[in-house]
């Protein structure tokens, strides 16, 4: 399931207020907080544009860069491909695990191409062509309003 790519949609933006740690045993997780503020993004007949959208928590007005639906499904398909891609690599590398016959480092070829995928997977989840300028905030799609 992937986030939907349209020419006007829903977005929050969100201002980072800090994060917490917390320990569990041996393990920790950090959260990181946001104020959000809900807007339109309108997005170009093609190509990209960038817009300004005003955050409530530091007043600044923060960049946003919008790519058209074609440009975005397109970059998104780029992403799925670069996916496959990494996939294979893990599949010919466990081939060669199993075969026995491998060369040293096939071991973290296949760890590469396994993690490698799964990170543009996640990627290819969230990519919906709309990201903000500025490292403090971010643009999310309304349904993560609740976290
Ligand atoms: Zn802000």
């Amino acid at each position: 399931m992937s986030i939907r790519i349209e020419p006007a949609c829903r977005r929050l933006l969100a201002h980072s207020t800090g994060s917490t740690t917390t320990h569990q045993g041996s393990g920790y997780t950090i959260t990181t907080h946001y104020r959000t503020y809900p807007f339109i993004v309108r997005r170009p007949g093609s190509g990209t544009t960038t817009t300004a959208v005003a955050c409530g928590t530091c007043d600044a007005a923060v960049g946003v860069r919008v790519h058209s639906v074609e440009e975005a499904t397109r970059r998104r398909r780029r992403i799925a491909l670069g996916t496959v891609l990494l996939l294979v690599v893990l599949l010919v590398a466990a081939i060669k695990l199993a075969r026995l016959d491998a060369w040293p480092p096939v071991g973290a070829i296949a760890f590469v191409g396994g993690f490698g995928a799964y990170r543009l997977y996640r990627a290819w989840q969230r990519y919906d062509g709309i990201r903000a300028l500025e490292r403090r905030h971010k643009i999310l799609p309304p349904t993560d309003a609740a976290g």
